[in-house]
Formats: C-alpha cells, structure tokens, sequence
C-alpha cells in the first residue's frame, strides 16, 4: 500500500492509463457480454452502494430483486418458479446441481450428463460437489440429443444438463427429446440458457425454428439465465430458476442475527446494483425492446454471414443464435495475426479449425465490413 494516499487527478490519470490499455468494443467479437444497456448503467450507479445481503436496511433493493426474479420466472413461463439472483452462470450452474444433489440424497455417487461441449462452468461444479461429469457426443449440429444421453444413464445419475446456445458454437440441444427423457426417467433436467436466455423467446416470437428453452417443457427442473450477457444488463448479473417453490432444506442457511433472510444462494454481501440494472432494463425495454434487440443482432448476423460467404469463407455449421464459426485451417495463427491488427476472436481448443465470431449488440456493419477487410488481407481463402 502507498504510504500516502494520491490526489483525486492523480487518481483519474493512473485509471485512465489502464483503461486506455482495454480494447475497445469496437474490436471486440468474441464476447458474449456486452456495453450495458445506458438504462442498466444508471440504474447501477444509483445503487452501487446498496447491500442485498441486509434486506432490512435495503427493503426498496430487496423488492427490486424479486421483482427481477417474478420477471425472469414469466419470461421463462414458470408462473410457480423460484428465482435466485445469483452472480452469473456459473453460480448459477453450481447452485442447481447442489439443489439436484440436495433432492436425491439416495444417490452417492452422483453423475452428471451433458454434452461434449458443455461450459466449463459445469466442470467446476461437479468437482465442488464431488459429482462425475459424464459427456455424451453431439450430432452434426453439435447438438445433444436425447439417444446419446440414454446410453449413459445409469443408477447413480443425477441430472442431465441441456445446454441452451454452447458458448463456443450457439448450438442448442434438443431440449424436447432431453425433457421428455428426464420426465420418463425422474431425473433432474437444468438447462444452461446462459448464452440463448436472452435470445430463444424473442427469436422464437420473430419466428425462428427454436425449441422453447423454458418450464414449457415439462421435464425442465431449473434454468441458467445471464442477464448480463444478452440481456444487456451489467456485470455481475446472473439468476438460477427452479420451476417450483419448493426449496430443499439443506440449501437454506440461517444468519446469525433475528430478522434478517435465511441465505439460499451462495454469496452474502453483495452489491444491489445488479438487480436494479436487470429491472431497468427489463421494464425499460419490455418484451417488445428485446424483440427489436434480437431481430437487429440477427440482422447483422446475416450481414456477416453474407460478407463471409461473398468473400468465398465456409462456415462451420449454420448459425442458430448469433455466433458464427468459420472454418478456416490456422485459425489459431489467424486469430493472433488478428490481434495484432487490434481483433478480438476466439478458438475453440475444441475444434482448432473455427474461427468464432459473436455478434452482440456493439457489432454493427461498419465493424463487420472493417473486420471482413482485415480477414481477407490476411488469409484470403
Ligand atoms: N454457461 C454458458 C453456456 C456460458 O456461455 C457461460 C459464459 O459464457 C457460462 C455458463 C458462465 O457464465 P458466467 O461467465 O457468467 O459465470
């Protein structure tokens, strides 16, 4: 620590000196997450110093917070769910396989089936819990499909993980099949909706052939959503859904002190700022905001898609949401010649012959026109 403290310019000087060395949106096409919505960042910076884990003093910011979880539960059609706002999808993902594990004390050695490609996130947590993550293989979409997760089932399953938009590809399994596989065999469906939350109800209301990733599908028992990515709310924004209200006991903790909640998720101090900018920009925008949010972002989508073909590039697979991949043989070294030209792609370690692109709300034509130039100077195909 300094001995003595600086000056406030002196302060807004060394800030500015290492934002300066962020990149800038401009050039960024790897990022789920985005600029937040200008109705979130107000909404935060009027309650940044309020605390969600004392709900006596912040009463007004509790309120906010349930308000975003009866939101949340509607748009997910959960008129009975439950709705822990949580710190993103990875606290998300956590809390609802400790809630599976907590509901199945019979099972000891619990597994966990997902996809090849389930995120990360879901790695972490079954090793916190002690659970086995079994994966099962993809069809040509790079979609899980309920026959793969069949053939793993076994006495000591758990939970089945659907995944709602992979974060490498935008790929959503086919949620009916694995909701009806869990409700024929009593198992635990959680689908991580973290990526395709904020996309699957407005692209389905524009008429997109996408299964529905919410409790309208009998067989699901809880649901990842990240308001701070697609949403557009700010960082940290994440909530768990579980389609009834029936909490298990053994997720509850009661604090020291009379009066104050019975803790369900994870964290205890933490800010308000992330509820009050999800409610912002949820009753800002409205269903009918992030209909036009979504139309656009599938627009530019297209635009892309279009450039890359008009400049003769192969995708992998078909975009489902708003992530394109590119098939292209270096795509590491291209990614990094890209870097230095100031781009910001991704590569999956999964598949190295992809060039992924994510389009979020700061992609507009003349960033995918300025990007194509740079892509065709360096590797033309
Ligand atoms: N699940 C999916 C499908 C994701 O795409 C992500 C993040 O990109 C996560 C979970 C983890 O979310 P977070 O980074 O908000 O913890």
């Amino acid at each position: 620590m300094r001995e003595r403290g600086l000056s406030a310019a002196q302060l807004a000087q060394q800030q500015a000196q290492l934002l300066g060395q962020d990149r800038p949106w401009s050039r960024v096409f790897n990022s789920i997450c985005t600029q937040p919505h200008p109705l979130a960042l107000e909404a935060a910076m009027q309650t940044l110093h309020t605390n969600l884990g004392d709900v006596r003093i912040f009463a007004g910011t509790a309120q906010m917070a349930q308000q975003v979880t009866q939101r949340l539960g509607a748009l997910m059609q959960g008129p009975h769910s439950r709705g822990l706002l949580v710190s993103g999808g990875t606290e998300a993902n956590l809390l609802a396989l400790h809630v599976a594990r907590l509901r199945r004390p019979d099972i000891t050695q619990g597994e966990v089936i997902a996809g090849e490609t389930v995120h990360f996130s879901l790695r972490k947590a079954c090793t916190l819990l002690g659970l086995r993550l079994r994966t099962a293989a993809l069809d040509e979409r790079l979609r899980l499909r309920a026959a793969a997760v069949q053939a793993l089932i076994t006495p000591q399953t758990l939970a089945i993980v659907g995944t709602a938009g992979s974060s490498e590809f935008g790929a959503v399994d086919a949620l009916d099949e694995l909701s009806a596989l869990a409700l024929q065999q009593g198992l635990h469906l959680h689908v991580d909706a973290a990526t395709g939350g904020f996309i699957i109800p407005f692209a389905r209301a524009l008429g997109h052939a996408l299964p529905p990733c919410d409790f309208s599908l009998e067989g699901v028992s809880s649901i990842t959503l990240d308001p701070h990515k697609y949403g557009l709310s700010i960082i940290p924004s994440g909530a768990l859904l579980l389609r009834d209200d029936s909490l298990p006991a053994g997720l509850q903790q009661d604090s020291f002190f009379a009066r104050t909640p019975t803790h369900h998720s994870l964290l205890g101090t933490r800010s308000g700022a992330a509820a009050a900018a999800t409610l912002a920009v949820l009753d800002g925008l409205g269903f009918e905001g992030y209909v036009a949010q979504t139309r656009a972002n599938y627009a530019r989508t297209a635009y892309l898609v279009q450039g890359l073909r008009a400049h003769g590039y192969a995708l992998m697979l078909a975009p489902e949401l708003n992530i394109v991949c590119v098939a292209l043989p270096q795509a590491e070294a291209l990614a990094q010649a890209l870097e230095q030209r100031g781009w910001i792609i991704s590569v999956s370690t999964r598949y190295q012959h992809a060039l992924r692109l994510v389009v979020q709300r700061h992609v507009d034509e003349a960033m995918i026109d300025a990007f194509l130039h740079d892509l065709h100077a360096l590797a033309p195909p």
